[in-house]
């Protein structure tokens, strides 16, 4: 029996984590459930797993969360300190689900008791970088990716000498618009680019993956969890989402992880991790799929992964930059303020027009991301 926190536990992610949970109740003993706003939702899920606190971040909805929790005994707290203070509460197993920087220092705090993290929120790791992972290094934490490709990634790793490694290949589906003229890409609709072909997803992550600023945030990502270089590193797509990764080695083997396109696969892998669980996912079968394809990615009409490439290369903050852009112009383009094609385009602005030197600690990097933000909403005019 193991201890489980979910930071993000009414997304899409943690919604995949606690089926999980619910199908392997001798397996885990809930700690902490957080949730952005939604109290109700968030009460419904602690009385059903028992939990010890259900956190909300917005302070405005305390009063909900202890009503719709009066008499279950469950502690209820909201706001910032309180999310970073039950992740703190030392669970064995914290699954990092919650979307975008807003993550970051409960992540943080959850790497900080020296536990199993499993790391779903991209965004801490691309905006804090290097003082991440010198926080795990540090405190012995163990950092399982859930990330579909970097669970495939780490599984391939996995008994390897990352020195033999020639290639680290990072699949992507190439979004909902994969095969859009450049023309087509400007009027896309947030209704449109939420709508992904293989993933169900959090409305975030899934206009990062049409503007594939979610390979961009994904191939930083790498950058930290697998120190092969950034040489090493490449994107190739393949529509059918079925090879989440691969590792090719000096001797010309390649190894590549294989699975139906549903995140319980990798949650079920760090759940598990270093053993095995079962999931209710169908057993792959090839022969339906057919076909698996694969092409170069097209970055002139998909510019985000050049510039992530670009931002690891700068390095410092530029990673943390391009990240609190992209965060601020997805929100504007689901909000209907800016066309699809702006999103990226001011992401590159904002990350030329901030130099900021390299975040040394976790308050630097929230300093960072907040002026990136602000400098985002200041390059944000509306064009349409
Ligand atoms: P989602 O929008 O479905 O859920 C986000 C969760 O975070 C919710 O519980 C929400 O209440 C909480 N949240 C939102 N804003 C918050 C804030 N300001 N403070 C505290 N909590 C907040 O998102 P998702 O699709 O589950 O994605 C979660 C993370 O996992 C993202 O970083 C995403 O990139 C990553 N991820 C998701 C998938 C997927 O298939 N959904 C796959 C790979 C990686
Ligand atoms: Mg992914």
């Amino acid at each position: 029996m193991r201890t489980i926190t979910v930071l993000g536990a009414t997304g899409s992610i943690g919604a995949s984590t606690l089926d999980l949970v619910r199908r392997n109740r001798d397996s885990f003993r809930v700690l902490a459930l957080t949730a952005n706003a939604q109290a109700a939702e968030l009460a419904v899920l602690a009385r059903e797993f028992g939990a010890e606190v259900a956190v909300v971040a917005d302070e405005s909805r305390l009063a909900d969360l202890r009503e719709a929790l009066a008499g279950s005994g469950i502690e209820a707290a909201a706001g910032e300190a309180a999310l970073v203070e039950a992740a703190a509460r030392g669970a064995d197993i914290t699954v990092a689900a919650i979307v975008g920087c807003a993550g970051l220092a409960p992540t943080m705090a959850a790497i900080e008791q020296g536990k199993v993290v499993a790391l779903a929120n991209k965004e801490a790791l691309v905006s804090a970088g290097f003082v991440m992972t010198a926080a795990v290094a540090r405190t012995g934490a163990t950092l399982l990716p859930v990330d579909s490709e970097h669970n495939a990634i780490f599984q391939c790793l996995t008994g390897n000498d990352p020195a033999h490694v020639r290639w680290i290949t990072l699949t992507a589906s190439g979004g909902p618009f994969r095969d859009w003229s450049l023309d087509r890409l400007h009027a896309a609709t947030p209704a449109e680019a939420v709508k992904h072909p293989n993933w169900s997803m959090g409305a975030k992550i899934s206009v990062d993956s049409a503007t594939m600023m979610n390979k961009g945030l994904e191939f930083i990502e790498a950058f930290h969890l697998f120190p092969v270089g950034v040489e090493r590193l490449r994107i190739i797509v393949h529509p059918q989402s079925i090879v989440h990764s691969m590792v090719e080695y000096r001797d010309g083997s390649t190894l590549a992880q294989l699975g139906p396109s549903d995140m319980r696969v990798p949650i079920a892998s760090a759940l598990a991790w270093p053993e095995r669980m079962d999931t209710p996912c169908a057993p792959l079968d090839l022969a339906a799929i057919g076909e698996l394809t694969f092409r170069h990615p097209d970055e002139s009409r998909f510019p985000a992964t050049r510039l992530a490439r670009e931002a690891v290369i700068a390095g410092g903050a530029a990673p943390a930059i391009l990240n609190a852009a992209n965060e601020i112009a997805v929100a504007a383009f689901l909000d209907g303020q800016i066309a699809f094609t702006r999103i990226v385009q001011c992401a590159e602005n904002v990350l030329e027009s901030c130099p900021l030197p390299p975040p040394a600690s976790l308050d630097e990097v929230i300093a960072v991301d907040r002026e990136a933000r602000v400098k985002a909403r200041e390059a944000m005019e509306p064009v349409r």
